[in-house]
This record gives C-alpha cells, sequence and structure tokens, in this order.
C-alpha cells in the first residue's frame, strides 16, 4: 500500500469514528464542498478509493441525507461515484448547510464548523476526496486539489489559522492548497487522524539524520584520509631525496629507523605508525622526528641550490 492510500484509510476509518454532531455534519461538508458537484442538482463525489465513497454514504446517512454509490469502469480504472440526487434528498443535503445551490461560489461557512475536532474532521475529509501525500522517502508534501477558487482561498486561511503554513497556487486551472516541511507534513497528518503515517514520518525523519550523521562523519574520515596522503607524501618526498643525496645512513639511528618505517608504510596515518616500532613511540615523538627529516631535506635542497647558483 502507498504512504498516500495508508494515510486516506486512517483517516477514513477515522471519519467514521467521529462522536458529535456537529463533526460528522462537518466532515459530511468537507466532503460536499470538495466534490466534483455541490449545487442545486445535489451533490457528486468520484473517487478511486472505494472506501472514500462509503465514507461520504455514511457521513450523510448520519446526518439524514441519503446517497447512492454507483461503480464505473474507466480506462484508468474503477471510479466510485457517490451521488446524491433524489430531490427529496437535495432539498435535506442543503438544509444541512444553510445553502441553496445557486451560490455564485462556494466558501467556507464557519457556523459548519463549530469545535477543534470539526476542524480536523473537514479537513479529513477534504483530503480524502481531493488530497494526495507525497511519499515521505521522496519529499515531504501534502496538497489538496479544488477547480473552486474562493474555497482554496479560504481553506488556505483556515491550515494558516492552525498553524499549517500553507501555500496556494494554480496548476494547470486548479487551485492546489499545499503543505511543505517534515514539521508541518507530520503534523496535519496527525492532525486528520493518520497517526501512523504520521509517526512513519518521524521515524524517517530520525533516520535521516542518523544517516547524515553518518556521511558527515564518513566525510570527516575522508577529509582526514585526505590530509594524512598529502602529509605522508611531503615526509616521503623528503625521504626519497636524502635516500638519493646518500644523507640517510649518514643520519642518527632513531631518524634512519624513523624514514625506514615511513617507507615500508607509506599509507599509513601517523598514529597507526606509532604501533609499528617496537617499543612503540609516542605520536608527538614520530611526529617531531618526520618534520626533522623534512626540515633536513629542505636545507639540504635549499644549500644545493646555492651552491648552484654560484
Ligand atoms: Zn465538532
Amino acid at each position: 500500500m502507498s504512504f498516500a492510500s495508508q494515510a486516506r484509510e486512517e483517516i477514513a476509518q477515522r471519519s467514521l469514528q467521529l462522536q458529535k454532531d456537529c463533526c460528522v455534519r462537518a466532515a459530511a461538508y468537507g466532503i460536499a464542498c470538495f466534490a466534483k458537484y455541490f449545487d442545486a442538482k445535489g451533490l457528486v463525489l468520484q473517487t478511486e478509493q472505494e472506501l472514500t465513497a462509503r465514507v461520504a454514504e455514511q457521513l450523510f446517512a448520519r446526518c439524514g441525507v441519503q446517497g447512492t454509490i454507483t461503480e464505473k469502469s474507466r480506462p484508468s480504472g474503477v471510479v466510485y461515484e457517490f451521488g446524491i440526487r433524489e430531490p427529496e434528498q437535495v432539498v435535506r443535503l442543503h438544509e444541512l448547510f444553510g445553502t441553496t445551490g445557486s451560490e455564485t461560489s462556494l466558501q467556507i461557512d464557519p457556523k459548519l464548523i463549530r469545535c477543534q475536532t470539526c476542524v480536523s474532521a473537514y479537513i479529513g475529509a477534504a483530503f480524502l476526496c481531493s488530497g494526495t501525500v507525497t511519499d515521505p522517502q521522496k519529499e515531504y508534501n501534502l496538497e489538496f486539489l479544488t477547480s473552486r477558487t474562493n474555497l482554496a482561498k479560504d481553506f488556505e486561511a483556515l491550515l494558516a489559522e492552525h498553524e499549517f503554513a500553507p501555500h496556494r497556487t494554480r496548476r494547470n486551472g486548479v487551485n492546489l492548497v499545499y503543505v511543505k516541511s517534515c514539521a508541518n507534513v507530520e503534523r496535519i497528518l496527525a492532525f486528520m487522524g493518520a497517526a501512523q503515517a504520521a509517526q512513519q514520518i518521524g521515524a524517517q525523519k530520525a533516520m535521516k539524520q542518523v544517516r547524515n550523521q553518518i556521511n558527515r562523519h564518513t566525510n570527516c574520515d575522508t577529509a582526514n584520509l585526505g590530509k594524512t596522503a598529502r602529509a605522508n607524501a611531503q615526509t616521503l618526498k623528503a625521504i626519497r631525496f636524502l635516500q638519493e643525496q646518500k644523507a640517510l645512513e649518514t643520519l642518527p639511528e632513531v631518524l634512519q629507523e624513523a624514514a625506514a618505517k615511513r617507507m615500508e608504510n607509506p599509507d599509513l596515518s601517523l598514529a597507526a605508525l606509532c604501533a609499528c616500532f617496537d617499543p612503540p613511540v609516542s605520536k608527538s615523538g614520530l611526529s617531531h622526528r618526520m618534520k626533522k627529516l623534512e626540515a633536513l631535506a629542505q636545507s639540504m635542497r635549499e644549500r644545493m641550490e646555492q651552491e648552484g647558483q654560484h
């Protein structure tokens, strides 16, 4: 099951368990607002999810309005249509919301959203009808679509009031109200009743953080490796120069030993190289010897250059 379907199923189950009349009506109102048609002829909701059609049927039934579900075969698959078309039922539908169906534009009537649960029931119903959420492994995005511009504006305001930081735009002539960012998507899912989907986002966020930490450490190790390789290259160059000049064998034994170990283990970090000595030497002691070798090579090179000039 996709992440969006999982969220939709949770919200549907929650819609069916609403207790108070005000909240059941708010959910039914959410379906009316985000349905395909809601006018003087009644209501038509089209959905690919049978569960969404069943939720619509039950919510309206609890409000005393009877509708019917029909299945339609489309090239893209089955579409479930919940319709309220019987004239008597259409009258009840508009009585329920205090509408006539001949309004020029649909806007959210605040009188129909009474309590905090009403808000979440309304937004959840809107999501069932017109919403989708992207798999959080790809990106954080949850959106609602509607062809009704004033409704989209009111809906954006409603989401903003509850601090979901919504955005609104138009895509292909349709209004899009969407919520971005991990925290907002997680919160709105939980608010609508998709607790498990919200939890999954939380868990994925935690996993991403761990992964980022590991990446940071790996990058850090790589950076250190680069530093080690550069430092070793410089020491090795000095040692080879001293060797070419037959200067190496004239140096104190501790420096000869350090040079020999470094040539045998060109890739080891200084700390790791310390352990190759018997008895082991301290890192600072070994670092001092390597610097001494580099300094000797450097002064020798300078002397030769000066002599060459004369
Ligand atoms: Zn309520």
